[in-house]
């Protein structure tokens, strides 16, 4: 039977657990052990727990999958982490490359009384600042910037790691969530789209993390593991 009440080390994993099912990754004790840069036997450890509290269950070739309740308690936090962000932006003020190591902290510390306030305060907001949809199931499927061809007309859908340093990098190229753009140039190394408000180049490596609707599109197709973790990162969620 699943425990009625999931630790804040539990609500960590099933969050990473969720971000890979939602990014198309397989769920597998390695991919978790690299999102969450923690070692093999850590996440081993603690996968144990989530399957004994009824969480995950896990079948052959050591696949995880949620259970009913697993996969409950994973959408309820990652709704609770998406709306916090969006809270932090449009209420509080927070830019949005600081809010979701600030969210990390809070969506453990919520009683349900508080949630219900920050729920209101961000009226009808449909995702995060980050392009996440706090309903869950409302994700749109996009295609990585970096598959874009030159002349292409693109609008940022997401980024689908929120490593701090990243979104560090994000906001200073001038990307965001919503905007659209025209690719005006790409090389082997980097991509420029072409901005109302200017040109914003990056690195094909972080293009690679970027989801967006593009006309003419690239055929649609998950990126691997390996092409979302850059440095040693962890690769976020
Ligand atoms: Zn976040
Ligand atoms: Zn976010």
């Amino acid at each position: 039977m699943a425990a009625d009440h999931a630790t804040a080390a539990e609500e960590e994993y099933l969050e990473s657990l969720f971000w890979l099912f939602e990014a198309g990754l397989p769920m597998t004790g390695a991919n978790l052990a690299r999102a969450m840069q923690l070692s093999a036997p850590t996440v081993s450890e603690m996968l144990g727990r989530l399957e004994r509290d009824g969480y995950i269950e896990r079948g052959s070739h050591r696949a995880i999958e949620f259970t009913h309740s697993g996969r409950e308690h994973a959408e309820r936090i990652v709704s609770r982490h998406r709306m916090i962000e969006r809270f932090l932006t449009d209420v509080v003020g927070v830019p949005w490359d600081d809010v979701h190591e600030e969210a990390e902290q809070l969506e453990h510390a919520m009683t349900p009384r508080f949630e219900a306030y920050v729920r209101a305060s961000v009226g009808d907001a449909k995702t995060c600042p980050h392009g996440h949809p706090i309903r869950v199931g409302e994700r749109i499927d996009g295609v990585p910037l970096a598959d874009c061809a030159t002349g292409a007309a693109v609008t940022i859908l997401r980024f689908e790691n929120e490593a701090e340093d990243l979104l560090h990098y994000l906001k200073d190229s001038g990307l965001e969530p919503g905007l659209t753009g025209r690719v005006d140039a790409k090389d082997d190394e980097q991509i420029s789209v072409a901005l109302e408000g200017g040109t914003a180049t990056v690195t094909i490596s972080v293009a690679e993390t970027v989801s967006v609707l593009a006309d003419p599109s690239p055929p649609p197709r998950t990126a691997l593991p390996e092409q979302l973790v850059l440095g040693a990162q962890r690769y976020g969620r």
